[in-house]
């Protein structure tokens, strides 16, 4: 307790008396499924969470999340799928683990895409010229050299689309302008948008750029064409460009833009990387955590999945270094290729198929790593509410939240969508999409005192789930 901020505790416990009827009515169905043995044995890991606590946050592993973040985002910066820089950046963690003494370590290859930005432009000829900030989409092929100019149809959803006669979608480029809801329900707008645009003849489509906050900011993502279209080359655009022309076509006004883009795509070799702590009495049982180490080639990656990553790479490095040996292997994955559709865990999860038995849980940290709240969780009730009791164990961080989620994370839930309990870090991430996939995903995104609590708090809960009497169950 003496590593806590009494101050701090009280505001929080103010905080949660809203949600504390919540809580008890669950609270009181786990304890019946769990019963008071297994309640007392999760408890009892207090003495660790202290240990591990006071290390990161007050002793020698304390700032260290982020330093080591911050020397390796400076130091390779953006990693794309299939680059070389990527490469280097694996070899790099590989050596920073073995540093640490920890020699169970393996990579996988496999084939991931490699898509080269090239020049892009896209120019508003009429009612007035004007150059719009945007980014091309992941695989996006390139406009013939004298680009494309064309009008502009504006739709809201893909319902608008299906509605509209094709005559009016022939030889245009349309722009898909969604409402932002949460990221999951809008960027299949992203994802989605060239195919169905191509499908009713258009000849380009953009999209407002998949984030509910804007600095003229253009965000980049993955999309892919389906089959038996013709690919036409797509990018996402700025809120505030998507507002303007949304605004000038109600007035009854034409918009004429000029695309001019151009990209390469080939396949390359990449390698996930597999990081062993093997557990003392269970070794073939595996507790993951995980975060992928590719990157946008935009932004720095520092966030996306920077901080995932080293969280990750943090868990069992913190073990190490505090001599906790727990009975399951914490087993930290550093996924390849997960920007270009979750490239690195399909082929992890093929390869392994045979051994999927072995995963007793997996965790992964991709939507930022500010200040824990809890996890997203999946699995059956018995699963939760074992996850919800060793939360319970974070109240003076505030980190006992935990949200209910068939497919938590993203690389992970290629595995828990298998009947795999898995769950994600759930922090307050409400800034996480303003540069996602951004310029503006740099170190600035990141702060230390999180990083340490993120470390500290996943490591605690990856050893507690690695080390108790019992299995998840699934
Ligand atoms: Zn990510």
């Amino acid at each position: 307790m003496n590593i806590y901020n009494i101050c701090v505790l009280k505001i929080l416990f103010f905080l949660s008396l809203s949600q504390a009827n919540v809580i008890k009515q669950e609270s009181d169905t786990c304890q019946q499924i769990l019963g008071d043995e297994l309640i007392r044995e999760i408890s009892s890991y207090g003495n660790v969470r202290d240990e591990i606590f006071r290390y990161v946050l007050e002793g020698e592993f304390k700032g260290k999340t982020y330093d080591e973040l911050a020397k390796f985002v400076d130091k390779f910066g953006a990693r794309p799928s299939g680059t070389e820089v990527l490469e280097n950046s694996i070899d790099y963690m590989i050596e920073l683990t073995r540093a640490e003494d920890i020699n169970d370590i393996v990579t996988e290859e496999l084939e991931v895409p490699h898509w080269t930005r090239g020049e892009e432009r896209v120019t508003m000829l009429q009612p007035r010229v004007k150059n719009l900030s945007v980014l091309g989409l992941g695989r996006s092929v390139s406009t013939p050299p004298e680009g494309i100019t064309a009008e502009v149809v504006i739709v809201t959803d893909f319902a608008e689309l299906e509605n509209s006669r094709e005559e009016d979608i022939k030889g245009k480029i349309v722009i898909f302008d969604p409402v932002y809801t949460t990221y999951g329900e809008t960027s299949v707008y992203r994802s989605q948008s060239a195919t169905r645009a191509s499908a009713k003849g258009a000849v380009a489509s953009l999209v407002r750029s998949i984030a509910p906050f804007s600095i003229d900011s253009p965000h980049t993502g993955s999309q892919s064409y389906g089959q038996n279209v013709t690919q036409i080359p797509t990018a996402a655009i700025t809120l505030e460009d998507a507002d303007l022309i949304r605004r000038i076509i109600n007035r009854g006004e034409k918009v004429i833009l000029k695309i001019e883009m151009s990209s390469s795509y080939d396949t390359k070799i990449s390698r996930n990387t597999i990081v062993d702590l093997k557990g003392r009495e269970n070794p073939d049982s595996l507790v993951i955590v995980s975060g992928h180490i590719d990157s946008w080639d935009v932004g720095q990656g520092a966030m996306d999945d920077g901080g995932g990553l080293f969280v990750s790479w943090a868990a069992p490095v913190i073990l190490k270094r505090l001599n906790l040996q727990p009975r399951r292997t914490v087993r930290s994955i550093f996924w390849t290729a997960e920007e270009f559709g979750l490239i690195g865990a399909y082929a992890y999860e093929e390869k392994h198929r045979d051994e999927n038995h072995n995963i007793n849980f997996i965790m992964e940290s991709d939507e930022g790593t500010f200040a824990p709240l809890g996890l997203a969780v999946a699995g059956n009730q018995e699963a939760r509410c074992i996850i919800a009791e060793i939360l319970k164990l974070f109240e003076s961080i505030n980190a006992t939240t935990l949200v209910e989620d068939d497919s938590p994370g993203s690389d992970i839930a290629v595995i828990t969508r298998t009947g795999i309990p898995g769950a994600s870090l759930h922090n307050d991430n409400e800034r996480y999409f303003w540069f996602h996939h951004t310029a503006g995903d740099t170190m600035n995104v990141e702060d230390e005192r999180e990083l340490d609590l993120g470390s500290a708090f996943w490591t605690t809960v990856a050893y507690i789930i690695a080390d108790i009497s019992v299995d998840i169950p699934r």
